[in-house]
């Protein structure tokens, strides 16, 4: 369960989130829509900690896996180990040998996200699709009950795609919930049980998917896209 309330966030004059509430049921996907610049990543980057909030209350109960829009893994460590760090985040390793010795869950997850060909790749090897994967598979080792995607579609390639969605299909299905922030109108049709349009830091519209894309202050926030 992820609440919301009354959330601003201004980068000098920049007023990038003002006063947004939003709140999303366990089992469920919200859309975070809207042009670009709208706010949508500063509002992610504000529930997740990223970025200090300028006001507003943030409850999110049991922790949270997120993605980042410019994609964000160690590159330095291979793609099991990138998965591994999360899966055992919680938990005090020893040594290395420890931190190795039970990577079933990991590979598990590699294997879920289609990376199964690359566990012992350095992450910098990847391609741009690849590491977005990677960085799906990092967010699902957290086995958190909240997930975040920003735009975990760009730069895939179809069948990447649906394998993407078939994911968070399934993670809704084990109750969990997602905000997921995508520009692709029939991806947020397809996923989304709900919607928050955002313009200019500001909740536009939300509710019902094909109701609210349908409200002609929705149309004519995409007019100048
Ligand atoms: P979206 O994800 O909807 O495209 P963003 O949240 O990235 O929008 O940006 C919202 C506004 O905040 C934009 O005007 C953007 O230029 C500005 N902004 C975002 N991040 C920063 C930052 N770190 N410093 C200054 N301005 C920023
Ligand atoms: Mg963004």
């Amino acid at each position: 369960m992820i609440q919301a309330t009354n959330i601003s966030k201004s980068f000098g004059g920049i007023r990038a989130v003002r006063d947004v509430s939003l709140s999303c049921e366990q089992g469920t996907i919200t859309g975070l829509v809207g042009p670009n610049g709208s706010g949508k990543s500063t509002l992610v980057n504000v529930l997740t900690k990223m970025l200090s909030k300028d006001s507003g209350r943030i409850k999110i109960d049991g922790g949270f896996g997120r993605t980042f829009q410019d994609v964000r893994v160690w590159e330095h460590m291979t793609v099991l180990e990138n998965v591994l760090l999360m899966t055992q985040a919680h938990g005090l390793f020893a040594s290395l040998v420890e931190f190795h010795a039970d990577d079933t869950k990991a590979r598990t997850i590699i294997v879920r996200v289609g990376l199964e060909g690359y566990m012992d790749v350095h992450a910098k090897h990847l391609s741009y699709g690849q590491r977005k994967l990677l960085e799906i598979a990092r967010a699902l080792a957290t086995g958190a009950p909240n997930l975040f995607f920003d735009e975990p579609f760009a730069g895939l390639f179809p069948e990447m795609i649906e394998r993407v969605k078939k994911i968070i299909k399934e993670e809704k299905d084990r109750k969990a919930s997602i905000i997921l922030i995508e520009h692709d109108m029939s991806v947020i049709r397809e996923l989304c049980d709900r919607i928050v349009v955002l313009d200019a830091g500001k909740i536009i519209a939300e509710g019902d998917v094909l109701e609210t894309l349908r409200d002609p202050k929705v149309v004519e926030a995409y007019l100048g896209e």
